[in-house]
């Protein structure tokens, strides 16, 4: 009965339609929107944007963490890689640095994953906090006190519901949570990690103020101290750009096809990196780019397409809430030519 309504004329223009519009990025799964950016298309809004930016003087390495003051300030990688695993790279994509506040977003993962993201809601949180990201005044002043699970009490927080018998077991499943989800063995770098160890009394600080309230789950310095080596895992663009193809792609890893996340944790994840993801710089970073992000002091910033890819991109000067101004200057520049915006109605992301 369905065959009699397939005419020749309807094959006809099926066929017309699959071969008008050449598959972009190569497709796995064969699900490419006939509208989707082609490939060549990506690649020249990447260079563009690279060439566009890489003379960029503006920002400041973060100096409060000795270490991240020395990093060369000209460093300037990005990377895409896509829900069928595709990859792009341009610029210094080889440097491993520190994931810093990126780390959030995978320990938030790891949490929900032990506990149920309606435990971790109610344990943490997920409301901005409208200030700078190591905020106490922000513990005291919010009726949850954590904030949410991307500033620095509200992370430290998330560190502290990770189970394990002891630091090291609790320490080994947080690298090896972040290991799965790049696709590869992550490490330490031992220098960032001493050189922040030696500094971070502002986090002890705010993890004893949490334990006033209630709201710190295991002891505080051990947990400042597991947050500490998180935000002190090396990654290079390419890592971290993977990372985030594993949130955009439903919680699998789609180089090792492995179910890192669980689905249903996603759309908490992203909406809070929609919401916190650029602390006190969110709301405009929404306003003007539109996809959920995550940036860490290190310089890299991490955006998410979602069900798409993830863009990756390092340059260490900051702007003053701590965000790399190269690296939000690419993804907006990026995000505008290919249409990646998810609160526009054409929207396409990359395939
Ligand atoms: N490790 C850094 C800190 O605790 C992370 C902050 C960040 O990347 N914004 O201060």
């Amino acid at each position: 009965m369905f065959a009699k309504r397939i005419t020749p004329a309807l094959l006809a223009a099926l066929a017309f339609i699959a071969t008008a519009t050449p598959p972009v990025l190569t497709a796995q799964t064969g699900s490419v929107s006939p509208v989707a950016p082609k490939k060549e298309q990506v690649q020249a809004a990447v260079r563009e944007a690279y060439e566009k930016f890489r003379s960029d003087t503006g920002g400041k390495n973060a100096d409060y963490i000795p270490y991240l003051a020395q990093v060369d300030s000209k460093l300037f990688g990005i990377a895409i890689v896509t829900t069928n695993n595709d990859s792009l790279t341009m610029g210094d994509v080889n440097y491993s640095f520190s994931i810093q506040s990126i780390s959030k977003v995978f320990t938030l993962a790891l949490a929900m994953k032990e506990l149920g993201a309606d435990k971790v809601f109610d344990k943490v949180g997920s409301e901005p906090t409208g200030r700078p990201f190591n905020s106490p005044i922000a513990v005291v002043d919010m009726t949850t006190h954590s904030g949410n699970p991307f500033v620095n009490a509200g992370a430290i927080a998330t560190t502290s519901l990770i189970s394990g018998k002891d630091e090291t077991e609790k320490w080994n499943k947080i690298l090896d949570f972040y290991s799965k989800a790049a696709g590869e063995k992550l490490s330490l770098i031992d220098e960032v990690y001493k050189s922040e160890a030696a500094t971070n009394t502002g986090n002890k600080a705010l993890s004893y103020l949490l334990a006033k309230y209630d709201r710190i789950y295991a002891d505080p310095f051990e947990s400042v101290d597991i947050y500490t080596k998180q935000c002190s895992v090396g990654v290079n663009a390419l890592q971290l750009a993977r990372m985030g193809a594993t949130l955009a792609n439903n919680g699998k890893n789609p180089a090792t096809g492995e179910q890192v996340i669980s689905p249903e944790d996603i759309p908490h994840i992203l909406s809070t990196m929609a919401m916190a993801g650029l602390y006190d710089g969110s709301g405009g970073w929404a306003w003007h780019v539109g996809l959920p992000s995550k940036s860490g002091v290190g310089g890299g910033i991490l955006s998410i397409v979602p069900g798409k890819g993830a863009i990756a991109v390092f340059a260490p000067p900051l702007d003053e809430a701590g965000n790399s101004v190269k690296a939000q200057k690419v993804i907006d520049y990026v995000s505008e030519k290919l249409n990646y915006n998810l609160f526009s109605p054409s929207s396409v992301g990359f395939k």
